[in-house]
């Protein structure tokens, strides 16, 4: 912190050279660990796309996942006020606590605890949007065979569950609910894929309605 700081540029301790790197998964924002970076490891972890530190115990350059294939693939990183610690924002490709939990703050009988729920409609597009994209990966899937018949056919599902929903919750059957607004939420994220709209789009439309003081669009019949 006593370092000056060159417009956003990381700043490496001038002592040990390393910078701390708080690594957070990009889906839930759950803090996954934190780990430093000397100037060849942060140089490495933009060049790869994926993060290498300078680990402290093994005196070396380590790329997590080097071993357990579990990698954290970049998806952005953020210098913070003063320049002397990075954000880095990951798409882990498994757990990322060598005990095996998701994040190292989480103790291992906690590891069901989940971080932001909210988070996982994120992780649920981005397996759907695989599933597009590369179909041979499993050919048993269902949402392979949903993008095989195309959008009407998913248009359809969509309104069958929209249709399952509205008549559970009129009935007040509240058990039969949940599982009804799953299917829903599940065919809207796959006719979202197939019509190449993100949830991204979909929640900044929400956001700008909200920003605006008018909100006539909520009460149009
Ligand atoms: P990995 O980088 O995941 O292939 O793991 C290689 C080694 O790094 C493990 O055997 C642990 O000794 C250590 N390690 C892995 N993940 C962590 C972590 N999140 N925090 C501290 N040490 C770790
Ligand atoms: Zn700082
Ligand atoms: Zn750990
Ligand atoms: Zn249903």
């Amino acid at each position: 912190a006593s370092l000056s700081s060159k417009s956003g540029e990381l700043q490496f301790d001038a002592a040990t050279g390393l910078a701390p790197a708080i690594i957070q998964d990009a889906d839930t924002g759950q803090v996954l660990m934190l780990g430093y970076v000397n100037q060849e490891a942060w140089a490495k972890t933009r060049q790869e796309g994926r993060v290498t530190f300078f680990s402290r115990s093994k005196n070396r350059l380590w790329t997590k996942g080097e071993t357990s294939g579990n990698f954290l693939q970049v998806v952005s990183h953020h210098v913070d006020c003063d320049a002397d610690t990075v954000l880095i924002r990951v798409l882990p490709a498994g757990p990322t606590c060598h005990r095996g939990t998701t994040s190292c703050f989480v103790q291992p009988q906690e590891a069901a605890v989940p971080a932001a729920p909210i988070g996982f409609l994120a992780s649920l597009e981005r397996l759907i949007s695989e599933r597009k994209q590369f179909p041979e990966r499993a050919p048993a899937s269902y949402t392979v065979s949903l993008f095989k018949k195309g959008i009407p056919k998913i248009a359809q599902k969509v309104g069958e569950e929209a249709v399952e929903t509205v008549i559970d919750a009129v009935a007040g059957h509240r058990d039969t609910l949940t599982g009804e607004v799953a299917d829903l939420l599940y065919h809207l994220l796959v006719l979202l894929a197939a019509s190449e709209v993100t949830l991204a789009e979909v929640i900044a439309v929400l956001q700008e309605r909200h920003r605006l003081p008018n909100t006539r669009h909520l009460t149009e019949e």
